[in-house]
């Protein structure tokens, strides 16, 4: 009933793609009959979840924001959809997303833009400006983001939401379709911080179908968020990045509630440091030539023989020229932007001038983050340079979009998780600001227990 209230129609949120009700109220009548005879599966069975549609799942689409792919209907489960499944949650339906999630607005997915429930003439961020906005519209308690830039914790801190990027190999990727396989992650968006322990323990884990997928256990995320929430953080040491708090481009208002933020971790018996990243300054150049690249050559499937849209060109057109009215008609711009960039990039003789040069830059990276973590526990920037911008505002300028993932993108890189928690409300718009918290890898509860002091 909320979705159909606030969803749909000329100023709806439009989060949703795909909407299961059926499904959703089917799942939900088996969850209400284990509960009255004590049986859940799981402490979320029967509460419901919506998933970015990027995410493979049985009977309902899988569109990925694309034309390329409309009509199609995965014959398989993603895995994190298979967990959630087996532990009870009813599944309301897919996101919108940017086109194949490239993107931070959510206006390059093919099916029209997801407006920002806080002031719906603004952008919900993106690229999973879907699965954020569904919460914070109380369309969905739950939902499931996924993160190779930012877009999971970019939409969180614009939308008033908690979004985690966990680390890289947490959560399975199977079933979930690439765009950079290399930096992809799937994560929560939840209201609180122990909304999304609860979801990431549960969809976390090993899983032998995804090769990057990690063996070992990392500590209980849930236990770190609920020691978090007790407000002590007494011998914790937090380091503010340097190149991530101080410039140009840092909107007065999140600079303001980031400022407020640091003295509730101090409060909280914190040690604050200062830690310097040189090389975070050239993330975003380095982001954006191995993404395109890993992007250009995953996109390469979409051949209209396998999957989805196929236009046949008048004629006796061979399978080249069908391939390419059909890549032309199903791809959007952003996306072509990208593969002509990431097929540049890769093309012999220009490797390692690019690629290459890339690929130094993200063990610099790597270096600058493991140097960081000797001088602190968690590193901590605001999630995003400004709050919620206007919808079309950005959308001819592709630099000034990208330049909103400055402060997101070098986990990415570096394959280490973050958290975005809500950091209250930036004085000269009213709207949501974000506290991103960073650890070392495999050491997601610590990111969980400062971002649970925060709330
Ligand atoms: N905004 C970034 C991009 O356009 C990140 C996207 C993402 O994390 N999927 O690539």
């Amino acid at each position: 009933d909320r979705i159909s209230e606030v969803d749909t129609g000329d100023n709806g949120v439009h989060a949703f793609l795909h909407v299961d009700a059926e499904g959703a109220i089917a799942a939900a009548a088996a969850s209400d009959a284990r509960r009255a005879k004590g049986e859940l599966l799981s402490p979320l069975d029967g509460v419901p979840i919506a998933v970015k549609d990027v995410l493979t799942t049985i009977g309902q689409p899988t569109t990925c924001g694309s034309k390329i792919l409309e009509g199609w209907v995965p014959p398989y489960d993603a895995t994190v959809v298979a967990r959630l499944k087996a532990a009870g949650l009813p599944i309301l339906g897919k996101t919108n997303m940017d086109e194949f999630a490239m993107g931070s607005s959510t206006e390059h997915s093919a099916y029209g833009p997801t407006r920002n429930p806080w002031a719906l003439d603004r952008i919900p961020g993106g690229s999973g400006g879907g699965s954020a906005a569904a919460v914070a519209a109380f369309e969905a308690p739950l939902a499931i983001g996924t993160d190779t830039g930012g877009s999971i914790r970019q939409p969180g801190a614009v939308t008033g939401t908690v979004g985690v990027k966990p680390t890289y190999g947490a959560i399975s990727r199977y079933g979930l379709v690439a765009m950079a396989n290399s930096l992809d992650q799937v994560g929560p968006v939840t209201r609180t911080v122990l909304d999304s322990a609860l979801l990431q323990e549960l969809i976390g884990g090993h899983d032998p179908l995804d090769s990057t997928s990690i063996s070992e256990p990392i500590p209980s995320v849930v236990d770190a968020a609920r020691l978090g929430a007790s407000g002590d953080l007494t011998g914790v040491k937090v380091g503010v990045i340097q190149e991530l708090t101080t410039g140009e481009g840092w909107q007065p208002g999140v600079m303001a509630r980031f400022d407020e933020s640091l003295e509730l971790l101090r409060d909280a018996g914190a040690e604050i440091v200062e830690v310097s990243c040189p090389s975070f300054e050239h993330a975003l150049a380095a982001y954006y030539l191995i993404m395109p690249c890993e992007a250009s050559s995953n996109l390469a499937k979409f051949d209209a023989m396998r999957y989805g849209l196929r236009v046949t060109p008048d004629g006796d057109p061979s399978a080249e020229e069908v391939m390419r009215a059909s890549r032309d008609a199903g791809f959007g711009d952003e996306v072509k932007r990208r593969i002509i960039l990431g097929t540049y990039a890769l093309s012999s003789g220009y490797y390692d001038a690019y690629y290459g040069q890339a690929q130094k830059v993200r063990t610099l990276i790597q270096r600058d983050f493991a140097a960081a973590f000797e001088q602190a526990d968690v590193l901590v920037s605001p999630t995003a340079p400004t709050t919620a911008w206007k919808l079309g505002e950005k959308l001819d300028d592709p630099l000034a979009m990208y330049k909103g993932d400055l402060a997101t993108i070098p986990s990415n890189l570096a394959g280490v998780p973050g958290i975005s928690v809500p950091a209250g409300l930036a004085d000269e718009d009213g709207l949501p600001v974000g506290f991103q918290v960073l650890a070392p890898a495999k050491a997601d509860d610590r990111v969980y227990r400062v971002g649970a002091a925060l709330e």
